[in-house]
């Protein structure tokens, strides 16, 4: 196989990130932005030792399920995968990538209850972090296009609120205005990095922190009062310093710059006061899907201990809290376990307590001391959970464990570790949080034999 050359073939298979698969020379090919089923010229860009790349030549025989993508930037954008495909469609892949996870990599036989989908595919996510540039003389700030760092500017995508595009249209020339330049990268000078935004979906509360190399608090000092008047929602401006060479975002801490640091959002019929470093679920509403289905799993009584390791803001232990006799949460990042305290305190939780350190860390020390709930809720971060953490959680023999998680390959592979000791997964659920992209969310129940 050679690079450049056309082959007319067949989409036979989609991967969990979204490409499609044909066999071509029996070899496999991954083609971007696809449907199972497509019949297509595909010219190969790209080839390995055991598989090839290639992109849409020419569409022949488009698949079912196939429609136009709303956003005139899809192709160059690296976040939508699924934006050609309709919602029933995206959801029989996504159920696919989690039955395929769990029967191969798992090698589990849990029953699979239908991926939950969602009404409303657009304007969902609550949160978006957009990284800024300078072309042309001016400030601009969109999204990466795909395996780059390259900023296409782009400021109405379709999963954002709208009211971020007016933000942003309002907040570029004027940073401009007060001479903000661009962080380069390459040359690792400039000043903003990302404009960061989240807005509570039942609140309406807005949160903007801006990201710098250095310090742009004494320039925009000028700004701050306009911008909270033009958008009264803006309750919380903060700026966040981030003097590294790195991905990550956010730096080491997030100043006030006006209002406060923190909004409010509702989740779960409960208040959440979340911090720009607290992790909280980008679509509030499939969340709360999501929350009740594991606590559906959790089949409380009443009388339960429940530990919920990597409990963030403490969103999901809060919502199950008056289900139960007293919860414990664990959570690694300070500001979010102080967001989790309150979050108790602002909802009259009384049976709940919150430790900040490592999963595993504390799950270990907690066994040493004997504690053994009756139910744990793991909802790790993308690599799953670590063996401290499964061992720890194993030894304190609860009856059930609900495991969220963002990634089935993961899930799957820790819900093994769990089967050798014991606790085999029964029931798995997708749950689609994250329209038009590849992404999706499983929850499961793993009970002890
Ligand atoms: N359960 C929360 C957060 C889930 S995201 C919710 O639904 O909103 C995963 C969380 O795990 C994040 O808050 C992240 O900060 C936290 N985390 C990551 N690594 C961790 C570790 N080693 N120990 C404890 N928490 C960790």
């Amino acid at each position: 196989m050679k690079k450049n050359v056309v082959y007319q073939t067949e989409i036979t298979g989609m991967t969990a990130d979204g490409n499609g698969v044909c066999r071509i020379e029996n070899i496999a090919v991954f083609v971007p932005m696809t449907a199972v089923g497509d019949i297509l010229e595909v010219r190969i860009v790209k080839v390995l030792k055991s598989y090839a790349f290639g992109i849409i030549e020419k569409l022949i025989t488009p698949a079912d399920g196939r429609i136009s993508p709303v956003c005139p930037v899809f192709r160059q954008c690296g976040g939508c995968a699924f934006q050609h495909i309709d919602h029933s469609t995206e959801l029989s892949y996504k159920e696919n990538f989690v039955r395929d996870a769990f029967t191969r990599i798992g090698k589990l036989q849990p029953v699979f209850e239908p991926i939950l989908g969602s009404d409303s595919r657009y304007y969902y996510r609550n949160k978006a972090q957009y990284p800024i540039a300078e072309q042309d003389g001016h400030l601009v700030c969109g999204f990466y296009a795909k395996h780059s760092h390259r900023v296409i500017p782009y400021t109405a995508c379709h999963l954002q609120p709208e009211i971020f595009t007016e933000i942003l249209n309002h907040l570029l020339p004027a940073l401009e205005h007060c001479h903000i330049s661009a962080y380069d990268e390459t040359s690792h000078t400039g000043e903003l990095r990302h404009i960061y935004l989240r807005k509570g979906f039942y609140s309406g509360e807005i949160m903007l922190c801006l990201i710098s190399r250095v310090s742009v608090r004494k320039k925009i000092k000028s700004l701050l009062p306009e911008i909270q008047k033009k958008f009264p929602a803006v309750i919380s401006i903060t700026e966040s310093v981030n003097p590294q060479k790195t991905n990550v975002i956010l730096g080491n801490s997030v100043a006030v710059l006006a209002g406060q640091n923190f909004i409010t959002d509702t989740m779960c019929g409960k208040k959440i006061r979340i911090s720009p470093q607290s992790f909280y679920q980008v679509n509030t509403q499939q969340a709360e899907k999501l929350y009740q289905i594991a606590k559906e799993y959790a089949a409380f009584q009443g009388s339960e201990t429940l530990l919920d390791l990597y409990c963030g803001a403490g969103t999901i232990g809060l919502s199950m809290a008056d289900s139960v006799k007293s919860l414990i949460g664990v959570e690694v990042i300070p500001e979010a376990v102080e967001n989790a305290i309150q979050n108790a305190k602002l909802n009259q939780i009384t049976n709940a307590e919150f430790f900040c350190g490592d999963a595993g860390t504390i799950a270990d020390s907690l066994l040493k001391k004997n504690l053994s709930p009756d139910v744990i809720v793991l909802d790790p971060p993308r690599k799953g959970c670590d063996d401290l953490t499964i061992q720890s959680v194993i030894k304190m023999q609860p009856s059930r464990i609900v495991m969220i998680s963002c990634n089935p390959s993961t899930a799957a592979r820790d819900a093994a570790k769990f089967a050798a000791s014991g606790y085999l997964t029964k029931k798995v659920r997708a749950v689609n949080l994250f329209m038009c992209t590849s992404h999706c969310e499983t929850v499961l129940l793993l009970t002890r034999e």
